[in-house]
């Protein structure tokens, strides 16, 4: 694994969700104990009722941990108390009580906090704890016997304990990985610094609708938008300033835009925008407030406020061409208006 020292078989920093669950569990957890402390009592088993003290103990002294960053300290107390507790447990009051429950919660566990060949082997040895636990009781009565309603009490609150924690470990997962799908889509279809969609998708997305075109030809339009002469702005305000008009200036395209049309950012000051059910007379209009809108902006910047204007190349697309040699023409009015002075809108007809 990159970025892990050689030899470590825990994920110290992989998963921060995942140390935040087991916060959560430990909270779960030393409620559970609370909870079994009042019931050990009642049932007259002392020795239980205070090992749920000591438990408890060491879930707090885990959530502390966790909290201070120290997760693998944190999850050895977790590991030595479950342990401890579920062979106690079982030990004193009998297999029927449900206390290996709590043991299957390590398998994700072991797998979730280290590497696989560790996590391997560890689900080996307990694998043999468990299987050793279930065979010893088959062969020896338990040692402080409760009555056996009881027992079956304490058997469904924990296996309603644990259906409870996988539950909510099915569902953290779920949202975790959602969350990170979401999270890479965004990554893989938009510019960081605009939030434009990038040229990749700008592509994909005007393939798509090239292709319903071709089937049923409608008006579409496309618009190539440069800033003119940016490169002095990066050279006179620095390359932040610049940032800040890209992003200003992306701003105000999407506020410009009508809901079905898309922009993206096609190269660094290069925009290209695609206006469906649009005609060249009506995307000359939207230009121009394009333009213009531009041409009004102004940015603060150190003592200065910063300008800059827009030329934008327009053409329609015609059925079954290319994308490119469609762009190639928007391109090729776009340099027409740079050729005329800048702060200009070009188009050529298909
Ligand atoms: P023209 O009017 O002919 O378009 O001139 P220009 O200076 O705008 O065009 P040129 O292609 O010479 O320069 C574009 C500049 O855009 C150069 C590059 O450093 C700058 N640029 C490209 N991407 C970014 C970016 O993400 N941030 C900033 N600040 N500058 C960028
Ligand atoms: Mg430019
Ligand atoms: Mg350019």
């Amino acid at each position: 694994m990159q970025g892990l020292p050689p030899n470590t078989p825990y994920k110290r920093n992989a998963r921060p969700e995942f140390w935040q669950l087991s916060m959560r569990c430990c909270q779960l957890a030393g409620s559970v104990d609370v909870a079994f402390f009042f019931i050990f009592l009642f049932l007259d088993s002392p020795i239980l009722a205070w090992i749920n003290v000591i438990s408890v103990t060491m879930y707090v002294c885990a959530y502390r941990a966790f909290k201070r960053r120290r997760n693998l300290l944190a999850f050895r107390l977790i590991q030595t108390e479950v342990l401890v507790h579920v062979g106690l447990g079982t030990v004193l009051i009998g297999w029927d009580s449900g206390f290996h429950y709590y043991l299957l919660m390590f398998v994700p566990a072991l797998f979730v906090t280290m590497q696989a060949r560790s996590a391997w082997i560890l689900a080996a040895c307990l694998w043999s704890y468990y299987a050793g636990l279930h065979v010893l009781m088959w062969y020896i009565e338990p040692l402080q016997p409760i009555p056996s309603n009881a027992l079956l009490g304490v058997n469904i609150f924990n296996l309603t304990v644990v259906f409870f924690m996988f539950s909510y470990l099915a569902l953290f997962y779920v949202i975790t990985v959602t969350r990170a799908h979401n999270s890479l889509s965004q990554m893989a279809t938009t510019d960081s610094l605009t939030g434009l969609l990038n040229r990749r998708q700008m592509i994909a997305l005007t393939e798509k609708l090239l292709a319903r075109h071709n089937r049923r030809p409608t008006n579409l339009t496309l618009m190539l938008m440069d800033i003119d002469h940016f490169k002095q702005i990066n050279d006179r305000h620095g390359h932040d300033v610049g940032d800040r008009v890209l992003t200003a200036v992306s701003r105000l395209f999407q506020s410009l835009m009508r809901e079905q049309d898309f922009i993206g950012r096609w190269g660094g000051e290069e925009f290209l925008a695609v206006l469906p059910d649009t005609n060249l007379e009506q995307a000359a209009e939207t230009a121009e407030r394009i333009r213009n809108t531009i041409q009004a902006m102004r940015l603060d910047s150190a003592d200065t406020k910063v300008g800059v204007t827009l030329s934008i190349g327009i053409t329609q697309y015609r059925a079954e061409e290319a994308l490119s040699t469609a762009i190639a023409r928007a391109d090729l009015a776009l340099y027409k208006g740079k050729s005329a002075g800048r702060n200009r809108v070009e188009a050529v007809q298909a």
